[in-house]
């Protein structure tokens, strides 16, 4: 193949920065992701494209491979689900209003979070303000971050664990398209969707078999297997669909800098499946060194 030619692994296709959660500017989660040994790696910050050209440079000055990407939140029933995008249109009009439209949403609901917390803790919007960079896609780590600095938690892990948990009473849900919507627009702005740890425990589990179906009917790529909150059991069953199925099938890290112990290169994606995902993509072009 030859693509498969002008890249060097291993790689990482799932990383954070602080265009989203991670707790990193995109130049400093590539230099991590060198360090690991990584040497094909893709930015998915949430629901957000700027990283891409600061981590499309400092790939370069490190003669690494830049794949542009994204996790776009979605949901099903109760179910929040990330779908990753490479390789889409960053300028495609109908994934660019979605993505606004969820980014938006996050403010208001990550505001209604706060407002709820802060009737039992001392905790107010400009905590979280003061966690976020500029325009970052916001979330409950922002809001995990403020706790930390309030002195409430020690870390995002017992924030999540505690009070941002749902069965605590202060969650609130944000706008987010169904999983089908989500795959279509990356499918249509000529990105390859491939879903983000799909079968975690707990909440989030796994999403009926036969949806599974439809999304890949949809024109699902293919599914992050190998992450670290992936069951055994999960990945098996995913493995199974997607030899049967002829999909992409991933490994990643989803670092997020300091705001969670997983670390670049933890799991890669084989060479054969970077491929096939530069292959089938039409909407932008890896960056190569
Ligand atoms: P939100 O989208 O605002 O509901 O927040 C979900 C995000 O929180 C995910 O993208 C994760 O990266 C992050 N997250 C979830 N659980 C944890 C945890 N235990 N520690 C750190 N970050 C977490
Ligand atoms: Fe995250
Ligand atoms: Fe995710
Ligand atoms: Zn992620």
């Amino acid at each position: 193949m030859r693509s498969a030619q002008r890249f060097d692994g291993p790689s990482d296709l799932h990383l954070h920065s602080n265009h989203s959660d991670g707790t990193q500017p995109p130049s400093e989660v590539v230099r991590q992701a060198h360090a690991h040994g990584i040497r094909t790696l893709a930015l998915t910050d949430h629901d957000r494209t700027t990283g891409w050209e600061e981590a499309g440079r400092a790939a370069a000055e490190l003669g690494m491979t830049f794949l542009p990407g994204m996790e776009l939140s979605a949901k099903h029933e109760w179910r929040s689900v990330h779908v990753l995008g490479y390789l889409f249109d960053p300028i495609d009009p109908a994934l660019a209003a979605e993505t606004d439209r969820i980014r938006g949403d996050r403010v208001g609901r990550a505001e209604r979070i706060v407002r709820n917390i802060g009737r039992d803790y001392d905790l107010h919007w400009d905590d979280v303000l003061a966690q976020t960079t500029q325009d970052a896609t916001v979330g409950r780590p922002h809001i995990a971050d403020a706790l930390i600095a309030r002195g409430i938690v020690r870390d995002r892990a017992e924030a999540f664990d505690g009070i941002l948990h749902p069965r605590e009473g202060y969650y609130e849900p944000h706008y987010a398209p169904d999983p089908l919507t989500a795959v279509r627009l990356i499918t249509r702005a000529g990105g390859v969707a491939i879903i983000a740890h799909p079968v975690t425990s707990g909440r989030d589990r796994m999403m009926p078999l036969a949806f599974i179906e439809r999304l890949i009917a949809e024109g699902l790529g293919g599914f992050e297997i190998d992450h670290r909150e992936n069951t055994e059991d999960g990945k098996r069953l995913l493995r199974s669909i997607a030899a049967k199925h002829d999909l992409i099938v991933t490994g990643s890290s989803d670092y997020h800098g300091a705001g969670k112990p997983n670390l670049p290169g933890e799991n890669t994606t084989a060479d054969d499946m970077v491929a096939r995902i530069i292959d089938r993509a039409t909407g932008t072009a890896p960056r190569y060194p």
